[in-house]
């Protein structure tokens, strides 16, 4: 359920040494410290944002995803154009995080990596995608923890993220406000 557990912080990311914010460019949680976030409902949102995915990213996604019994959280990285926020082109595996029942632990470094050498290319980290067991389809208060430390380091932010859930072999196309994560809507889905 959790995409990265409150506890996984201390182990995995806080110790971890990530290499320093670029200019401009996203970047996965550095070692800052963390204070969790208020709790707010969830709201509703006068548009409904559109998630444009590619055939073919779609069809990795869900290949890796939602292809196989459920038996632990797996996910990755979303990349697109960074001119154009809300589309998908590319999917790359988190091989390096650690799944398990009930959460998923990025490997900050390695996606950090991957993330450096499409920049060159125009491209960037458009959302993160990850599994749920059956049944479980929305965020969990570890996802939106997780949320919240991406995007409480202002250079991540601006605009919207996309945060798909692979849940009972369907993709569930969530999309967040990076100005307030607790904005965290259902998208149309629209392949392209
Ligand atoms: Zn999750």
């Amino acid at each position: 359920m959790a995409f990265l557990e409150p506890d996984h912080f201390s182990r995995s990311l806080f110790g971890m040494v990530v290499s320093p914010f670029l200019p401009g460019g996203f970047r996965l949680p550095s070692s800052k410290p963390f204070a969790p976030p208020a709790r707010k409902p969830f709201r509703a949102e006068p548009h409904r944002p559109t998630m444009l995915i590619t055939q073919g990213a779609y069809t990795a996604i869900m290949r890796d995803l939602a292809s196989r019994t459920f038996q632990r959280e797996q996910g990755g990285i979303l990349l697109g154009p960074k001119d154009t926020p809300d589309l998908v082109t590319h999917y790359v595996k988190d091989e390096w995080g650690t799944g398990r029942t009930t959460s998923f632990t990025i490997s900050p470094d390695h996606l950090n990596r991957i993330i450096d050498s499409v920049r060159p290319a125009n491209m960037t980290c458009v959302g993160m995608v990850h599994s749920h067991p059956p049944g479980i389809c929305q965020a969990s208060h570890g996802d939106m923890q997780f949320l919240h430390r991406i995007f409480s380091n202002p250079k991540n932010g601006g605009g919207r993220f996309l945060f798909p859930i692979v849940c009972n072999g369907k993709l569930h196309p969530y999309v967040v406000d990076t100005s307030d994560v607790s904005r965290i809507v259902t998208a149309d889905l629209l392949l392209v």
